[in-house]
């Protein structure tokens, strides 16, 4: 038996099977490959779920956690640190907000996002304005409060009932969006770009319609940027492409480049009149460890010049997916921003050609029920991109 065939027969023994995970034992990676336990190499362009930004082994990267982790990995948030001022400083220097909580995870955002605007909305006016509408084919999380807001029938049904006074339009219908809201309403909550229920970005008239719709009635715009935010579109955060902007924004996934952090972000209308001392907490949420990784990516991403990088490559991507749409039969149509793309896939199961993928090499993702997911490391080179193109077509 190999090494990997033992490694995975043993953990099938011991972890809780909620994953159907691929035959595959990662075993270490450089630049933007991995290498599984038999030293197979793979290019990959799913980077843990559109995490792994700076790909493997960015060696500024690993010797400031290093460093960290010799100094102080936890303190709780009774204290001060300066991981914590620095790495909350990047986030405000690089957007329009004003105020960062830490979380250990992109649901943990959406939870601390939910409380945040339920409370900005009871210190306004007292109770009763609790409702918060979402969208159909959302994704924000699997916990109670974030599967509340994942418009998945799917993914709820078991677990109900679920937080109570959730609505759900369905996105890119700013009609829809109107009826869902009411006198109740306190936040409209949407990823700028919808990530697994199959990579669709927001429609600008759309996205700006929801904004003057919350500015009316005075109802917050959450904006989930786990995904979609962090450079990946080739601006910061997605939401700068159409000149909207959140009052609360979400980020996990990449903003820690592989340490388990995420945030929600205010701005000062919102953070003003909402979470006060006492009203949320969290024992690990942006400790000293998770901090550093934050601070040295912001400062990694100004140093390369990341953001512009994917500007600057993402066409050449574009036009290679749709080459490839051209050229073959069961492949519908792309769409995405940046180095967030979907490639539809029509007769064939898109399970499949991922499978085939891996074992040609290469490491991509599924979104939706037929959809090729694609969300490399952000620093990918044309020639990566003509790697990958080679690999699926040996998949296909
Ligand atoms: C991944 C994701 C989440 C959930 O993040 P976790 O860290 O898995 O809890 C929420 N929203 C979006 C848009 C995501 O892609």
């Amino acid at each position: 038996m190999s090494v990997s065939q033992q490694i995975m027969e043993q953990t099938e023994q011991s972890v809780l099977h909620t994953y159907n995970r691929f035959p595959v034992v990662f075993d270490h990676g450089e630049g933007v490959h991995l290498y599984d336990a038999e030293g197979k190499e793979y290019l990959d362009f799913a980077a843990g779920i559109a995490v792994q930004a700076l790909g493997y082994g960015n060696q500024a990267y690993n010797d400031a956690l290093k460093a960290q982790i010799d100094k102080l990995i936890h303190t709780s948030n009774l204290y001060y640190h300066k991981p914590l001022e620095e790495a909350a400083a990047q986030i405000i220097r690089h957007t329009k907000m004003s105020r960062v909580f830490f979380t250990n995870s992109g649901a943990e955002a959406i939870e601390g996002a939910i409380k945040a605007a339920k409370k900005y909305a009871y210190t306004k006016n007292g109770g009763g304005q609790y409702e918060i509408v979402a969208m159909r084919q959302s994704f924000h999380g699997r916990t109670v409060g974030a599967l509340s807001v994942t418009g998945n029938d799917h993914y709820q049904e078991p677990f109900q009932p679920l937080m109570a006074g959730v609505k759900f339009a369905d996105f890119n219908d700013l009609d829809s969006v109107k009826e869902a809201v009411s006198d109740k309403t306190c936040a409209i909550l949407m990823e700028t770009v919808q990530g697994e229920g199959g990579i669709y970005p927001a429609d600008p008239a759309f996205i700006k319609g929801v904004r003057a719709l919350c500015d009316e009635k005075d109802i917050l715009l959450i904006l989930d940027e786990i995904q979609c935010g962090m450079g990946r579109t080739g601006y910061w955060f997605a939401h700068e492409a159409y000149g909207v902007d959140p009052d609360i924004m979400t980020c996990a996934k990449a903003l820690g480049c592989g340490v388990p952090v995420g945030a929600f972000v205010l701005n000062e209308k919102a953070a003003s009149k909402s979470l006060l001392p006492g009203d949320h907490g969290t024992t690990y949420g942006g400790n000293p460890l998770a901090c550093a990784a934050v601070a040295k990516v912001f400062e990694l991403f100004d140093e390369m010049d990341l953001v512009e990088h994917v500007r600057t490559t993402a066409p050449y991507l574009e036009q290679k997916l749709d080459d490839l749409v051209s050229r073959y039969d069961f492949l519908q149509t792309r769409r995405g921003m940046g180095f967030m793309q979907g490639v539809v896939v029509k007769g064939r199961p898109v399970s499949e050609i991922v499978k085939k993928a891996l074992d040609n090499g290469l490491v991509i993702l599924s979104a939706g029920s037929d959809v090729l997911r694609l969300v490399p490391p952000l620093i990918i080179t044309p020639a990566d991109i003509d790697e990958m193109i080679s690999r699926l077509e040996a998949a296909f």
